[in-house]
Parts: structure tokens; sequence; C-alpha cells
């Protein structure tokens, strides 16, 4: 892709082994899913007849009764959770986020109680719902979940994700069956899963994912589930919902990315991502400082990373350290970072264009020799690490 036009703003060039972020764009877009959405931009369009065609395309791909496209996931799980306060009351759906005379009781187990770039209760905040955790962070059982199941509980919210605490937790057919038994919908989300099927199958009433992680669309998240729940979800937009509203760019990009992920050869992607981890595998074992490994994803889906262990002491810099000095350059290179205070990051090889893969190993190997002859490394903590981009978020917008 060219960037000239990126260039002419200024703007710095990435090259993306974090995998999936906001922050970054989100998703490459594929072909047919960027035709679609700058089709539809010169277009008039009825976008309740639309939405219902995208109904078709989500019931298809993940066997529920009903679908429909939201802003994000995050708006989806909003909405989601205004679906199970109001029903199809229209007076209801205007009354939020005042949730006078409804249930408005959202439980969550406590490990979910994730921040994916903004806090997941705030979502539910957002329509009105209260949260209820279940449980404490690493131990959530069936009598927590059972104990906060009551009268005023309008649903249940699952999530499934590398966020979630992995240990302790309540399974997502347990948690279904014990809402199920005190008839409270649940919401799962699954923003950044591969699959489309798992949840509606085990019996969850609404499942969110975003179009514009995976499947490779544009920015926009994908509702499906029971039909009376997510034409509730759908009414929304003459409330709350309006303020997070999807165009017919995002509908229509993202029913053809949906689509396309239904054509896509995914064995040959996966020998791809995979020719790009042997070749990092290959670069950087054995150098002093690093240690390297192929791991898996750890909510299953089919995706391998390359773990970078950074020992501080022979590499003369910390994990953190490193990261930000690839993401300085130009291009930025920009690593999964989120767990770097265990000291290691990950490449993700699912975000890159060909020939990248080595850019990168380049990039790493000399960072570590500057970092050798130079001894300007081991110089911030982790914690300072964390204070300096919080200051640098405060100073936005300059870089
Ligand atoms: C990315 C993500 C979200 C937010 O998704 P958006 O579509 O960007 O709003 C929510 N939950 C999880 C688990 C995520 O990974």
């Amino acid at each position: 892709m060219t960037h000239s036009k990126l260039a002419r703003l200024g703007l710095t060039r990435v090259i993306n082994a974090s995998g999936t972020m906001t922050a970054l764009g989100a998703a490459q877009v594929g072909d047919d899913a960027r035709q679609a959405a700058c089709e539809a931009m010169g277009d008039f369009v009825m976008i309740d007849e639309l939405q219902a065609r995208a109904s078709g395309v989500i019931t298809r791909l993940t066997g529920a009764e009903g679908g429909c496209f939201t802003a994000c996931s995050a708006a989806g799980m909003t909405l989601g959770v205004a679906a199970c306060m109001t029903g199809s009351n229209l007076a209801r759906i205007e009354q939020l986020p005042d949730t006078g005379g409804m249930r408005n009781e959202v439980v969550v187990p406590a490990g979910h109680l994730i921040n994916f770039g903004a806090p997941i209760e705030q979502m539910v905040r957002l329509a009105g719902g209260r949260v209820i955790a279940a449980g404490s962070a690493a131990d959530v059982q069936s009598y927590h979940v059972t104990a906060k199941l009551g009268s005023a509980t309008a649903a249940g919210l699952y999530v499934v994700s590398h966020h979630v605490v992995p240990d302790g937790q309540i399974g997502l057919e347990d948690f279904v069956a014990l809402c199920h038994g005190s008839d409270v919908p649940v919401i799962v989300d699954m923003a950044s899963e591969y699959d489309l099927k798992g949840a509606i199958a085990l019996g969850a009433d609404l499942v969110v994912y975003s179009a514009h992680k995976f499947l490779g669309g544009p920015t926009g998240g994908i509702v499906a589930g029971r039909l009376d729940l997510v034409r509730s979800l759908y009414l929304q937009n003459r409330g709350i919902g309006r303020a997070m509203k999807i165009g017919k760019e995002g509908i229509l990009g993202g029913m053809a990315a949906l689509e396309a992920w239904e054509r896509r050869d995914h064995a040959a992607v996966r020998r791809e991502e995979r020719q790009r981890l042997e070749h990092w595998l290959g670069t950087l074992s054995g150098k002093q400082g690093l240690a390297v490994e192929i791991t898996p994803d750890w909510t299953g889906n089919p995706i391998d990373r390359l773990r970078v262990i950074v020992d501080p002491r022979t590499a003369g810099l910390f994990a953190w350290e490193l990261a930000d000095r690839l993401a300085a350059g130009d291009p930025a290179i920009m690593v999964r970072d989120d767990l770097v205070e265990h000291g290691h990051f990950f490449l993700d090889p699912c975000n890159l264009r060909s020939g990248e893969e080595k850019i990168v190993a380049d990039r790493i190997l000399s960072e570590l020799d500057r970092a050798a002859t130079a001894a300007e490394g081991r110089q911030m903590t982790f914690a300072e690490w964390r204070q300096r981009a919080t200051e640098a978020a405060l100073a936005w917008p300059r870089r």
C-alpha cells in the first residue's frame, strides 16, 4: 500500500508486530471490504434494510438467530446491556441511562472485569447498568454467581479474552446454565476471538465481535444472538445507540469482511505467519541477552507468536526499553508489550506485510548491538516507563 497520503501528513510509518490494536488503526482492511465500504459512500440505502441483510450474513456465519452491526464491540456491549434492561419497550429505550423501573444489575465474574483500552465495567454503566462482580479476581465459582443473581439482574456478562485472569475462572457453559436457571440472558464479549460459533452453540444470548480485528474489516462491531434481544439492541439506535452509531460504509465493509473470511484460505495464511515466525526464530535464537520461543495464543485462537525474553544483565537494557527504541525508529516497529513487566514482549506475525519480518529482526539485532556498546540501558524502571506513557497521553497532541 502507498503511504503517500500518510507521509504528506508527516505521520510515522508503522510496522505492526503487535497484533490488532485500535491505537494503530486496527486492521489491515482486505480488498473486498475496502471496495464495499468505498462503493457505499456515494449511494443512499435504507439502513434498516441493510442491517436486515447484515443479519442474514451474521446468522450464516455464527449460527445465531439474528445479528446486526454496531460502532464497535464496546458499543455492542453497552447496547446489549441496554437491550436486556429495556426489551423492545420504546419509552424505556428513550429513558436510558435512567433505569428507574427496570432491572439494571449485570453480573460479571470478577476476573472478567478487564480493561481493553477502557474498563469494561464502564461500558455497562454507560447504559445505566450496575456491575455486580461475582467472586474474586482468581476465584469465581458457581456459588459466587448464584449468590449475585436476583430479581434486579438484567444480564450476565462474560468475557473470552487474553485480558481475563487466567486462573480460577468459571466456564462459559456453567455461567450460561446458572444465568438461564434464573431467566437471565448472557452477553459474551469475544471481540478478538476467531471462533464465531462456539459461544452461540453454548447458549449465549448475545455475542459481540470486532469487525476490525482478525476479520480485517473497517471499524465496527458484530452482534449475534437471540432474535428478540438483537431487535431490542438494534432499537437502541432510537436512544443511547445514536451516540455510537455505525454508518453504511461500516456495515457494508463489515459484511464484505465476513464473507471474505468465509472464503479465505486460512491454511495459507497460517503458513505465511509460520514462515515469519521461523525467520525470527532463526535470526534471534542464541543472541546475547535474548531468549526466544514460539508460543500459542492463550485463548486458543489459531495464531502463534514469538516470545522475546530480554535478560537485562546480558542485553544491557530492559524489555520495555527495547520496545521503546523499536517504536522510536522510522519506521516505528510496534511489538506486543502488554505483559512487558515480566521482562518479555511478543512479536505477532498476523499484521505484517511481506518482507517486514526481516526489518523487525534486523532492527532488534541492531538495537541490541547499540545497547551492548552504548551502555545507555537499564535506566528506566517499569514503573517509570508506565509513568512516562501516562505523561505522554496527557500531553496529546504533542508527540
Ligand atoms: C478489542 C476488545 C474490545 C473492544 O473492541 P472494540 O470493537 O474496539 O470496541 C473489547 N473486549 C475485548 C476483549 C477486546 O479485545
